[in-house]
């Protein structure tokens, strides 16, 4: 899950081009005061090439509270979004399910769900390994199939070295790397 949090807490950002948002500050509707994302509280994530931020603001001057919904593309430019907070933060959430949480600051939220991590090979499971050999990934010879228990798996891919672990339920992880399914 991911919570609400100050949107200070989220900063700063790095774009991919390698511009930074460090800071963010909107002016209050109401009085025109400055109000900093230390007073916004919702969520602002990088998604690409740029940064959704769905939050509710307080206005330390007035304290009238109002949505801000925006994107800022990798120029820095803040975009504004049209469309209801409650809308943004839904289609915000569905869009951040399928990424990794970022690694925040201490006491951000764990994620209550693991990754999906495929069947998990015992420890005392029997493996035969093909003789056919496909090549080669980071030195690990890649067997064409393997038979774990008597069942077997063809080889499906290899993970790159900082690659994310999200394997389907049916597929298996063989030497930390790479990745067989079903044959
Ligand atoms: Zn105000």
């Amino acid at each position: 899950m991911t919570t609400p949090q100050k949107i200070s807490r989220f900063l700063p950002l790095t774009f991919p081009n390698g511009n930074r948002i460090s800071r963010f500050a909107k002016a209050c509707p109401h009085c025109h005061g400055m109000v900093t994302a230390r007073e916004m509280e919702g969520l602002a994530r990088l998604l690409h090439d740029k940064i959704v931020l769905a939050a509710e603001a307080e206005c330390p001057d007035c304290h009238r509270r109002f949505p801000v919904t925006c994107v800022i593309s990798d120029d820095k430019r803040v975009h504004r979004v049209r469309m209801p907070l409650w809308l943004f933060r839904i289609w915000l959430k569905l869009a951040l399910r399928n990424l990794p949480e970022p690694q925040l600051q201490e006491d951000w939220s764990v994620p209550e769900e693991a990754p999906r991590a495929g069947i998990r090979l015992a420890n005392n499971a029997e493996i035969t390994r093909s003789s056919e050999v496909l090549g080669q990934f980071d030195g690990t010879p890649i067997s064409a199939w393997l038979e774990v228990d008597g069942r077997r798996f063809v080889f499906e891919r290899a993970l790159p070295p900082a690659g994310q672990l999200c394997l389907s339920d049916s597929e298996l992880l063989f030497e930390g790397k790479l990745v067989y399914k079903p044959a």
